[in-house]
């Protein structure tokens, strides 16, 4: 790994601890913790869509820069991250329901800011600044168990965001209690299935970057889904009392 990469790769570790603390104190300001005081905002769908695009964009401008994929492990991570980040970046915005909450600029800008690195420092990677993977890693536990913690952790999400999507009738901008799936246990089961993912694809991987962005998601969405949990009880008296926020029967 080059010098500035390894002074990108330890400042944006160093960042996600410091980010951490403070995402428990401060929730990001979009969605149901939107408020004033947070700048000019842009329309939800044309934030998520300028927020999300370096990822698969940037990430494959980068990891296929020498041609196709070195080998075959190269190959199927690469399949993995485009398939999670051109849904996030290019379907997921149009997926969104109802009135939409505008998002502050500083939030979209920070986001950017932050996929920009992490699709940098990723793709960088497996487009040879990583030594690339032998033919029989395909095989290794690690990356069997990572690849099907990602699957898992991706059919978890898009689930859990189906339900969520489902709530909100055409043209109204309000907030339903989540039932079925992973809701019967946790409040967060989507943030659940982004960090399944991305724990599965650092063990997948077994590279710095990738543990970097694992650390990243945790910093980002146990907070947030700390936030939300809290939010539900406030809001909703009957709000089921056994459920958690993030892990069922733990957090
Ligand atoms: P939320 O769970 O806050 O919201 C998802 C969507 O469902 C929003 O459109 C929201 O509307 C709507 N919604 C949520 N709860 C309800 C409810 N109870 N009743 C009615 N509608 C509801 O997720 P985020 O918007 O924070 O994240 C979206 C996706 O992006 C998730 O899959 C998440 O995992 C991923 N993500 C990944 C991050 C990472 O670091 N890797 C960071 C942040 C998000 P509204 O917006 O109006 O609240």
């Amino acid at each position: 790994m080059s010098p500035l990469h390894r002074s990108v790769l330890y400042g944006f570790l160093l960042a996600a601890l410091v980010t951490a603390p403070v995402l428990l104190f401060v929730a990001a300001p979009y969605g149901r913790h939107a408020r004033r005081g947070w700048g000019p905002t842009l329309p939800a769908r044309l934030g998520w869509l300028l927020m999300e695009a370096p990822s698969p964009l940037l990430f494959a401008a980068l990891a296929l820069s020498g041609g196709l994929p070195r080998d075959a492990a190269t190959a199927v991570l690469v399949l993995l991250w485009e398939a999670h980040y051109l849904h996030r970046a290019f379907v997921w915005p149009w997926r969104l329901r109802g009135q939409r909450r505008p998002m502050p600029i500083l939030v979209v800008a920070m986001a950017i800011a932050f996929n920009a690195v992490n699709a940098w420092l990723n793709g960088a990677w497996f487009g040879g600044l990583g030594p690339g993977y032998p033919d029989d890693w395909i095989r290794d536990p690690r990356f069997l168990a990572g690849v099907a913690l990602f699957l898992g952790g991706f059919t978890v999400n898009q689930h859990a965001d189906r339900i969520l999507l489902g709530l909100r009738p055409p043209g109204t901008s309000g907030y339903a209690v989540p039932q079925g799936g992973l809701f019967r246990w946790v409040s967060c089961p989507n943030y659940l299935g982004e960090l399944l993912e991305w724990c599965g694809f650092a063990l997948a991987a077994w590279s710095p970057p990738a543990l970097a962005f694992a650390v990243w998601t945790a910093a980002n969405l146990v907070p947030r889904a700390i936030a939300h949990h809290r939010w539900y009880r406030r809001t909703f008296p009957e709000y089921p009392p056994e459920r958690r926020a993030l892990l069922p029967g733990v957090l």
